[in-house]
């Protein structure tokens, strides 16, 4: 049995640099909090939490002068206000591509476009773009596309870890619903790759493993992609979550990873399927 990793699954600069932030800030501090959890991997959280990083809900958790980690995937603009008014010290982790977003929405609102953000409702990225204009329009799919009324002016960006294809299908809508559309393509060049690499990977293996937790957006759209391009695909957590009988017959495995799963875990399920292809051999 082959067993082939996406050369760049798991982990994207932005999380990476933020993980380590968070622990650059432990050692240096002894503690770090954060609000809410900063990468949408419960391994993550726990481990960084043994390093003594601490998930709080809201600023009024942290005592003054503490540091304050803000997530890769952006903050409200009034948890920075709040931040300088408590006195707590700010290590941002914001993802440069996640600053990109907020400019170009920013330029479109200074143009008088109506703002629409490709996305999903209620995650932490997206609320954070909406928050840098006065009204936005946030659509989720094209069902959601196909309800809007028709526009003369919009400006269109979506959350970086999208699919290009959902992408597509609602701006092919879009089409139809605005006269003066700008679209600025803000799927992130990691995302991009990984979601390339998944196809090419899914189409070629006889089983596709995705490793990513059930509350990341980004590895469920990631799973979702490889059934498209391969029926016999699974999303797991960790190794324990891989299962022996779906290795029956299969030659070639094809391995990857959401942007917020450590290579860790990655390593593990790799190291849990050889050890299924030793049973089967011995
Ligand atoms: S998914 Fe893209 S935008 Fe988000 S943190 Fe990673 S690199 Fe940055």
């Amino acid at each position: 049995m082959k067993i082939s990793v996406a050369k760049d699954a798991g982990y994207c600069f932005g999380v990476r640099d933020a993980v380590n932030m968070a622990y650059d800030a432990t050692e240096k501090y002894g503690n770090v909090y954060m609000l809410g959890d900063i990468v949408h991997n419960e391994r993550v959280v726990r481990d960084l939490e043994k390093a003594g990083a601490k998930v709080v809900e809201t600023l009024d958790d942290i005592p003054d002068d503490s540091p304050v980690l803000f997530r890769a995937h952006g903050t409200l603009n009034k948890l920075w206000d709040e931040s300088t008014d408590k006195n707590v010290q700010v290590i941002d982790a914001t993802c440069p591509l996640v600053y990109e977003i907020h400019r170009e929405v920013k330029k479109l609102s200074l143009d008088g476009r109506q703002i629409i953000i490709i996305g999903d409702h209620g995650h932490d990225e997206v609320v954070a773009i909406a928050n840098q204009v006065e009204t936005t329009i946030i659509v989720a799919s094209p069902e959601e596309a196909s309800k809007l009324k028709k526009m003369k002016k919009a400006g269109v960006v979506s959350q970086s870890t999208q699919t290009i294809e959902n992408v597509q299908e609602i701006m092919n809508i879009l089409m139809t619903k605005v006269f003066d559309l700008h679209f600025v393509n803000t799927i992130c060049f990691p995302t991009k790759r990984n979601q390339a690499q998944i196809k090419t990977l899914a189409e070629n293996s006889d089983i596709m493993i995705i490793i990513g937790s059930f509350t990341s957006a980004n590895s469920k759209r990631l799973t979702q992609l490889a059934l498209e391009k391969n029926k016999n695909s699974f999303q797991v957590t960790c190794a324990d979550d891989v299962k022996k009988i779906w290795f029956k017959g299969v030659n070639q495995v094809g391995i990857s990873a959401g942007a917020s799963t450590p290579d860790k875990l990655i390593n593990e399920v790799k190291e849990k399927i050889k050890m299924i292809n030793k049973e089967k051999v011995n």
